[in-house]
């Protein structure tokens, strides 16, 4: 039976790490009570809102079975607020009977009040955002908190009921060695969370730090990131010695104890129904994608207005969604099952991948096992490469 997962953008932060290329920002605390009220508004309205832009409403029919509140830093909203949310989130969504229910937390963001709160309106999973337990990493890239502030997050939220943790690492931060971030892997596991995600820096324009790796400067240390040889190195020690500890990698950047795979990240990588609130929130429903306006002032101008929030949509032509199918499925380990996308989109709709698919099998960068396509590990860090085959349907 198909269920629905539902994200809430939260998109604020205490402050703005140099590698993030989130959108998200700083602002006063006072902008929190408009902001929660506008998510509740949105949520209440929404069979109205979105048939203002013509978007059907059958996804809230749709028992829930994973929420996802991330951003930004949703936990500096406060118990108040997240409350709040949570109580119409129960009252306007059909409530699964088992939910997945998420929160991203940064250290020093969450005390034991909150976490007690948090438990209380059904969250039961806490995602933190470690980045890397070392002090000078973490104050070089702007963050508040400190390593022992990460494990005394941990701490309480075990002490607290949190039953399923998720610790965040991040390889490539300006003076990272392969000292340090085996260090960090060493305290991570440590702690004992049920899941790592482990991302690579990414120097791109999107973050202040990629930006003055492109382009030049000294302001956020890129003279001291570590070079592509380190990223491609971490990245393999970090799968290697995950796997020694017994996580299972289920996808490029995931790690899961057996049991404890992300519920809610896993419905992007299948192509399943969520439902995006807050501003710059994605939605998918199986056929179309939409936004809301990312920009906070807007998007909160909007729902004051009683207006949609949604700012684009897009309907997904099935020659699209098998591309999705594609680059999307395959960022999982299990990969893809192509008789599933002979079931969704009809017998024909895989005969012009025939050839791509023999000749990166060929090329050593896809497995192919009967119904089945993969990427092979050691491709992994090729991914977004062999992503890009996948973008364009061959004519
Ligand atoms: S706390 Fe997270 S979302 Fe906020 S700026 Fe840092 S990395 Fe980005």
């Amino acid at each position: 039976m198909a269920t629905l997962g539902v994200y809430i953008q939260v998109p604020f932060c205490a402050s703005k790490c140099s590698f993030c290329n989130f959108s998200s920002r700083v602002e006063r605390s006072t902008i929190y009570r408009d902001y929660s009220g506008a998510v509740e508004r949105e949520l209440e309205c929404w069979p109205r809102l979105a048939a203002m832009r013509a978007i059907p409403a059958e996804i809230l029919l749709l028992p829930v079975d994973s929420v996802y509140m991330g951003g930004g830093t949703p936990t500096l909203l406060g118990a108040e607020h997240l409350v709040g949310i949570g109580h119409a989130l129960r009252e306007r969504m059909r409530w699964g009977a088992e939910v997945e229910f998420t929160i991203e937390a940064t250290p020093g963001s969450a005390d034991a009040d909150l976490l007690r709160a948090l438990l209380g309106m059904g969250v039961n999973r806490l995602s933190i955002g470690a980045q890397t337990f070392d002090d000078v990493e973490l104050r070089a890239v702007g963050r508040l908190h400190s390593a022992s502030d990460t494990a005394a997050l941990v701490r309480h939220a075990r002490q607290a009921g949190f039953c399923n943790l998720s610790l965040d690492l991040i390889a490539g931060l300006p003076y990272q060695t392969r000292e340090s971030f085996r260090h960090s892997l060493e305290q991570a596991v440590k702690l004992r969370p049920e899941h790592v995600s482990l991302y690579l820096f990414e120097a791109d324009e999107k973050s202040r730090l990629g930006r003055e790796v492109v382009h030049g400067g000294d302001r956020y240390h890129a003279g001291a990131v570590p070079g592509d040889d380190f990223m491609a190195d971490a990245y393999e020690f970090g799968c290697e010695f995950l796997a020694g500890e017994g996580y299972v990698q289920y996808e490029i950047s995931n790690f899961a104890s057996p049991g404890f795979e992300s519920r809610h990240n896993i419905k992007y990588w299948r192509l399943a129904p969520y439902l995006g609130l807050g501003a710059g929130a994605h939605s998918f429903d199986g056929a179309r994608r939409w936004s809301n306006r990312a920009d906070v002032l807007a998007y909160l101008r909007q729902l004051d207005a009683w207006g949609p929030p949604v700012e684009v949509c897009h309907v997904l032509s099935a020659t699209e969604q098998v591309e999705e199918f594609f680059f999307l499925g395959l960022r999982q380990a299990c990969g893809v099952d192509l008789n599933q996308a002979r079931e969704r989109w009809g017998a024909a709709c895989l005969e012009p991948w025939e050839d791509k698919i023999a000749q990166l099998s060929r090329e050593g960068f896809l497995i192919r096992e009967g119904d089945h396509a993969r990427l092979p590990p050691k491709a992994y860090l090729l991914s977004n490469e062999i992503f890009q085959e996948f973008v364009a349907t061959p004519a």
